[in-house]
Parts: C-alpha cells; sequence; structure tokens
C-alpha cells in the first residue's frame, strides 16, 4: 500500500535544513531591522551626548566680566552664544556696562547682554528719573534688557530700617518705563527657599554649605528680614501691576523648590518666564526623587524656560585652560542631564544616581537656544 503522502516528511533532508535556515535569517533579519527603526527613531526624537558640541546653545546667564574675549572664542567653539546680565554688586555697573557693550560690537552674533541700575540712590527724590536716564544709557548702548538683583528685598533699607521690596511703589516709574517699551526684566529676587530653613531641613548639600560658611545670608538666624513668602509675594504684586512686562525669573524664579508651585506661578502669569542657571541641582533632587514630574515640567512649560549657568569670569581668570575646562565640564553635565537619558553620579549627591531626564529634541532646543534668541535681535 502507498503510504500517503506527507508533505513535511517528503522533502528531502538537504531542502529541509535550508528551509529552516532561510527560516532563522528571515527571523534575524526582522529582528535587525526592527532594532535598527528603533535607533533611527531614537535618533530623531532624542539627542546624545555626542550631539553636544554640534548643536546650537546659548547660555543665557554668564557674568562677562573680563575684556578677554578668548572664553567668548571658546564658547563659540562648542556652539555656545553667550548672554550677561550685569548685576548691582561686585565690580561697577559702570565698568560691567563698558565691559559688555564694547564685546558686544565686537561679537554682536555671539553675545548679548542685560544692562542694570543701581539702587544705591534709592532714598533721592530723583530716583525714579535717574534710573529711568540709566536705562535709556543701556539701551543704547545696546543691551537686550535690564536685570535687577537681590538687594532689592533682601538688603536694601529705608532710613526707618523697613526692607525696600520690589513692588514699593517708588519703582513704579521704573517698571512702567520698562513695560511701555517692551524691555525684558531678568529679576534675580529673593534667595533658594532652603535659605530660610535650618541647615539640616535644606534639600541640597551646596545650600547647607554655603549658608553654612555664610551665616550673615543664612535668613533662618534673621527673622527679623523678609520671609520667603514676603520675596514671593512682592513679587507677584510686581507681576500683576505691569501684565505687559517680560519678566525672566533668575533662578527658576526662585521657586526652585518645587516644580509644581513653578507650575502655579507660570499659569497665574502668563508674563513670566524663567531661567536655570545656578539651581539645576535643585531640579536634580526633585528628579531624584522623581524623574518623570520634573520631565513633564520642562516639556510643559518648555516655551518659557531658558537655560543658563550663573558661571562668571573677570579680569581674576588668568589661567585660560582651567577656566574652560570649568566652563564645558559643567555645559556638559547639564546637556548629558537634560537632554539624554544617561545615568550620572549626582555631583551633589555621591550616593544618589540620577537619571538624565531625556527631553525631546523640540523642548532641548528651545530650552538650550530657541527661547534667548530674541535677546541677539536689537
Ligand atoms: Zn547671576
Amino acid at each position: 500500500m502507498k503510504k500517503p503522502k506527507n508533505l513535511f516528511f517528503d522533502i528531502p533532508n538537504g531542502w529541509m535544513f535550508f528551509s529552516l535556515l532561510a527560516c532563522l535569517a528571515f527571523i534575524a533579519f526582522y529582528n535587525l531591522q526592527n532594532k535598527h527603526t528603533d535607533t533611527t527613531t531614537r535618533k530623531m526624537q532624542f539627542y546624545s551626548v555626542s550631539d553636544f558640541q554640534r548643536v546650537p546653545k546659548i547660555d543665557g546667564h554668564f557674568h562677562y566680566n573680563s575684556s578677554d574675549v578668548r572664553f567668548l572664542k571658546f564658547a563659540d567653539s562648542l556652539n555656545f552664544r553667550i548672554i550677561s546680565p550685569n548685576v548691582d554688586a561686585g565690580t561697577s555697573i559702570d565698568k560691567q556696562l563698558e565691559i559688555t557693550t564694547v564685546i558686544k560690537q565686537q561679537f554682536p552674533g555671539k553675545f548679548a547682554f542685560f544692562g542694570t541700575f543701581t539702587v544705591d540712590n534709592f532714598g533721592n527724590s530723583g530716583f525714579g528719573k535717574e534710573t529711568v536716564d540709566r536705562i535709556e544709557l543701556c539701551m543704547k548702548a545696546g543691551a537686550s534688557g535690564i536685570k535687577i538683583w537681590k538687594n532689592i528685598g533682601m538688603s536694601l533699607q529705608e532710613n526707618s530700617g523697613k526692607f525696600v521690596m520690589v513692588d514699593y511703589q517708588k519703582f513704579d516709574t521704573v517698571f512702567n518705563y520698562l513695560e511701555k517699551h517692551q524691555i525684558p526684566l531678568l529679576a534675580h529676587l529673593g534667595e533658594p527657599k532652603n535659605c530660610w530653613l535650618p541647615v539640616d531641613q535644606m534639600t541640597t548639600p551646596n545650600d547647607k554649605r554655603y549658608y553654612r560658611d555664610h551665616p550673615q545670608y543664612h535668613m533662618f538666624l534673621h527673622p527679623e528680614s523678609p520671609s520667603y513668602e514676603d520675596q514671593i509675594n512682592a513679587r507677584n504684586q510686581l507681576l500683576q501691576k505691569h501684565p505687559g512686562l517680560e519678566f525672566i525669573g533668575a533662578h527658576l524664579a526662585s521657586e526652585e523648590w518645587s516644580v509644581e508651585e513653578l507650575s502655579r506661578s507660570f499659569d497665574r502669569y502668563p508674563q513670566l518666564k524663567a531661567d536655570l542657571s545656578a539651581r539645576i541641582s535643585h531640579l536634580e533632587y526633585q528628579s531624584s526623587k522623581d524623574r518623570e514630574k520634573v520631565r513633564d515640567f520642562l516639556i510643559k512649560y518648555q516655551d518659557r524656560i531658558i537655560y543658563g549657568t550663573d558661571m562668571s569670569v573677570n579680569e581674576k581668570s588668568t589661567n585660560y585652560a582651567s577656566v574652560c575646562e570649568g566652563m564645558k565640564r559643567t555645559w556638559l553635565d547639564h546637556w548629558t542631564y537634560l537632554a539624554t537619558d544617561s545615568t550620572m553620579v549626582f555631583k551633589d549627591m555621591p550616593d544618589t544616581k540620577l537619571k538624565g531626564l531625556q527631553l525631546p529634541k523640540e523642548a532641548v532646543d528651545k530650552i538650550f537656544c530657541k527661547n534667548a534668541e530674541r535677546y541677539f535681535k536689537n
């Protein structure tokens, strides 16, 4: 009797082997294709560490108080442009204005600056007029905006000893002028919330160190001074009074301790922006507890956040190589944290491993560059 044909077993051995091989090859090829597509999609959506140098970036808060332009050239070699805010502290504001004006004239596309005014003459009856004159001088010299500093609210006092807050009526002339002339205001008001807490309750080791070493600035020890809430309230009053004033809150608008708090402020005040300078460690601290929360925050407000470091160069920056090395290390660290998902050692908490936020390219481009580009247009 003829055996019924079993198609499978009827195939000669050589053919069976060949079919099996073809099957395996197909599966392997299919997987490889998929992997390739995955990598390509990731490359399209996210940057890597190796993209750092290539991608255009702006450090929106870098104090350039040196006429040595080599640091700017070094920044340029890493595709960084620089915005230098003048500040009512340290080097005289005239000297700062002079340095930044000259650099801007030499490198208009690579360098921008914010001018400032002093509050030393706050008690004078001519304060408003003198300050407006100063602002006009800064703008004529090429400033992109005006910066105010924490001496308003933290140290400036009336004769009576009362602290002068930023929402004082006497400032109205100044802020009305800025609002009317569409001049952006970069405002460092208040301090990190840690400044009002006892050292053992502070969240980041760098703040613990700083306030332990500088008790005169540790507001927890000075209950006669305005509170953290007083600082934020005064700022909010100012925002309320001047809805048309472009307001960049330096140092995460001093709401560095909570992305929820800063979200609420962004929602309440459409004219509010914030720079990241000197406060990325606070984002890192929060993301070490809840990475997605911080990531979602940066994605949601990607149009209103400006990258910056608060690094500085001045006449004492004589060791060119080591200054440049420090600049590059800081910038690359921040890039790795914000743009990639690399695991990093948290500089201030060596026991805490930190995974980069890997923001989408679109958000990285805005935060690292596009949001600050308008300050190069005047
Ligand atoms: Zn600064």
